[in-house]
């Protein structure tokens, strides 16, 4: 496989899945090219940035925050960066994020692409063009959506990914067998955390067809008015408890997907909550949490898919079938209080 291209209504993004990153190179102009990563990724992976202008983020989504995109911008004028100038975020979604949203604005609007290097960044937050940064306690407050010119993988960097890291990887992709593909949810119940991360092969196929899964349900859908919104499922919250609790992201929707899969049965119909929890507990996620529902419903109730006093939440039918339904507040209130 060369290259896969996906049309957006304003761009198209160009795949480059199988060639690793020496092929960076033939996709964009050395000269004019930032390179944007964390010192994670660069202290591990020094080597592969050789040749290449970079600018290196400290690690960690408290830096998602527009202090940084600040300094980003200050680093990029400093550069002499302009019009033409392509920006290239190496790393997980925090890179991913902040490489989409600087390239967004910046001299209104620059090429950029992406070379996700963590297992979630991979299956998830490279794709789909939501990019932006948190604003105190509100995830993803302000951003934009904007599709990347490519994403390139390269699977040498899983290597030295920390294994909480894979676990929260993990997380995206149970959701997305959930809402839309039964068959790897057999494959999930079939396979274990090892399976995918002893041999190149498995865990090469399984992002493969994660990439794939997402970017067809986004291109259908880019601007979230229906489809998309599956997307979300354990995410309304999950948001309202990573905030709240420090977790990491995946750590947090797993147990937002555990209470979504309960609400299910009360609303859906839905049979299966048991087989969700023991996959999600399999690959190492929480699942039931307790917390202090009353805080985490108020700062649920602020957000951003909230739509006066109902909310659209993600729901299953069945495993490989996720639907959306709008819910009171008072009923999603009273139901997750009685959980
Ligand atoms: P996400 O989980 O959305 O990808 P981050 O960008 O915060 O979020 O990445 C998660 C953590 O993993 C960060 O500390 C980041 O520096 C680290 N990381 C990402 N990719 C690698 C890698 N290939 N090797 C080692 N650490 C990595
Ligand atoms: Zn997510």
């Amino acid at each position: 496989m060369q290259k896969l291209s996906f049309k957006f209504s304003h761009t198209s993004t160009d795949y480059y899945l199988s060639q690793g990153m020496t092929y960076l190179k033939q996709v964009t102009d050395q000269k004019s090219t930032v390179l944007i990563t964390d010192e994670n990724v660069y202290n591990a992976h020094s080597r592969r940035f050789r040749g290449w202008n970079t600018i290196v983020l400290k690690p960690g989504e408290e830096f998602k925050i527009q202090a940084t995109v600040d300094a980003v911008i200050e680093s990029l004028v400093g550069m002499e960066a302009g019009r033409t100038t392509t920006l290239v975020g190496v790393g997980g979604g925090v890179v991913t994020d902040i490489t989409g949203y600087v390239a967004s604005i910046y001299l209104r609007g620059v090429r950029f692409g992406f070379v996700p290097t963590s297992l979630l960044a991979m299956v998830d937050a490279s794709i789909g063009g939501k990019n932006g940064i948190d604003v105190g306690l509100f995830k993803n407050m302000v951003g934009l959506i904007r599709q990347p010119a490519f994403i390139l993988h390269d699977m040498i960097f899983l290597n030295t990914l920390p294994q909480v890291e894979w676990e929260n990887g993990f997380a995206e992709i149970i959701k997305h067998a959930c809402i839309k593909d039964a068959a790897m949810f057999t494959e999930l119940e079939r396979n274990t955390l090892k399976t995918y991360q002893g041999k190149k092969k498995p865990v090469s196929e399984l992002v493969l067809r994660n990439a794939l899964l997402k970017t067809k349900l986004v291109q259908r859908d880019e601007f979230e008015k229906g489809e998309r919104r599956l997307l979300n499922f354990g995410h309304t919250l999950g948001h309202a408890l990573e905030n709240q609790y420090e977790l990491l992201h995946g750590q947090a929707i797993s147990i937002g997907m555990t209470y979504a899969c309960h609400l299910s049965e009360q609303l859906a119909g839905f049979k299966q909550a048991g087989r969700v929890v023991s996959v999600l507990e399999k690959y190492h996620l929480p699942t039931y949490a307790s917390f202090n529902k009353r805080q985490v419903f108020d700062v649920m109730k602020m957000d951003k898919k909230r739509e006066l006093k109902e909310m659209n939440y993600v729901l299953l039918n069945k495993i490989g079938k996720g639907i959306v339904k709008t819910i009171s507040l008072k009923q999603l209130e009273k139901i997750i209080q009685e959980l």
